[in-house]
């Protein structure tokens, strides 16, 4: 349920409000956009009769939110929720880039990645210090060290990182390193997960599962939200279908899909959305020709000699290219990388 205040509401009458709504045990998420002021009432309201609501001074309006996803639905806030990191930004105008290697496998490597990234006028890198391998055999990540070697990128370059967190125990190291936190495709539904990086003071780049729907996704990021967290970037990276030739299906269609139903930003991964090299340029032409706010892309100077997932990683020359076509199909759409 929300209640819309009038926009000449007091702050006396938005108090007697909240104090009924807290009297009645719910939570209130407060949103103010540039014409009215926004609670995001949380709890059961099902046995609420709106009319008792409707009736104090200072409300112009109470609507029942029909989706399960609350906050992150478009009706509770009906503006483009806008994630700033560094300079890098996700949801307005602006395109946001992120790109790096898979996983963190040196101080050299990390940095020679992050020298390159910067030089292409992208403003955040990427780098797997703990990573979600099938098999227990390959590579790890290299923990907390890798972090250190990746602030260390990031900032000798002046740009942000970002990089994935499995566990509640990752968080606090991650939170001394890192300007954003990603949850990967295996841990969307790690509720506990979830429900800690709510509590977080940074910015939560959320992967869709790999057999999640649009429904289970946007419930990941309500759960992050229902924690204070409200910073979300929302990641399509593909999903398990029946095609076998390409790694996953890269749902192209859930980006016009999400802008409907959320305010929160989606970007899309294109290297693990279709895992072959050579088809993850047109997948992030077409993703940024239906509406994406940024892509995540897998590069590295030697993708033969990558620790992990260097089949879907491009050469420099390729992530250069990419960046010069996204800002063609950027300024077709009106947007700006
Ligand atoms: C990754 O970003 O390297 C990764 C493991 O991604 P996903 O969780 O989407 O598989
Ligand atoms: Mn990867």
């Amino acid at each position: 349920m929300i209640i819309i205040m009038d926009k000449n509401s007091s702050d006396q009458q938005i108090q007697h409000v909240l104090e009924m709504l807290f009297n009645r045990g719910f939570d209130v998420h407060r949103s103010s956009g540039a014409s009215q002021i926004v609670l995001g009432v949380v709890g059961d309201t099902q046995s609420v009769d709106v009319r008792d609501f409707e009736v104090f001074d200072g409300v112009s309006e109470v609507i029942r939110i029909s989706e399960p996803y609350k906050l992150a639905s478009r009706t509770f806030k009906q503006e483009n929720t806008i994630v700033k990191v560094g300079n890098v930004e996700f949801g307005g105008n602006k395109i946001g880039l992120i790109a790096g290697p898979c996983s963190i496998e040196s101080r050299e490597q990390i940095k020679k990645i992050a020298k390159f990234v910067s030089q292409t006028g992208t403003g955040m890198l990427r780098g797997g210090a703990y990573k979600p391998r099938t098999s227990p055999y390959s590579f790890q990540g290299m923990g907390e060290e890798g972090l250190k070697y990746l602030r260390e990128a990031g900032d000798e370059n002046g740009i942000a990182v970002v990089s994935e967190v499995m566990d509640r125990m990752d968080i606090i190291p991650a939170l001394k390193y890192v300007d954003m936190i990603q949850v990967g495709a295996r841990n969307m539904q790690n509720f506990a997960l979830l429900k800690e990086l709510g509590k977080v003071d940074k910015p939560i780049l959320l992967k869709r599962g790999m057999s999640a729907t649009i429904k289970e996704l946007l419930m990941a990021a309500e759960y992050i939200m229902s924690g204070g967290n409200h910073n979300i970037v929302l990641c399509e990276r593909g999903i398990r279908t029946f095609e076998t030739f390409t790694r996953n299906t890269l749902d192209i269609s859930a980006i016009p899909v999400l802008k409907s139903l959320t305010h929160l930003p989606i970007i899309t991964d294109p290297s693990h959305g279709v895992g072959i090299r050579d088809k993850i340029a047109p997948m992030a032409r077409a993703s940024i020709a239906a509406g994406a706010d940024g892509l995540i892309i897998e590069t590295h100077y030697d993708p033969e000699a990558a620790f992990s997932d260097g089949a879907q990683t491009l050469y420099f020359d390729q992530y250069e290219e990419l960046v010069k076509e996204v800002k063609i199909i950027a300024s077709a759409v009106n947007r700006t990388v």
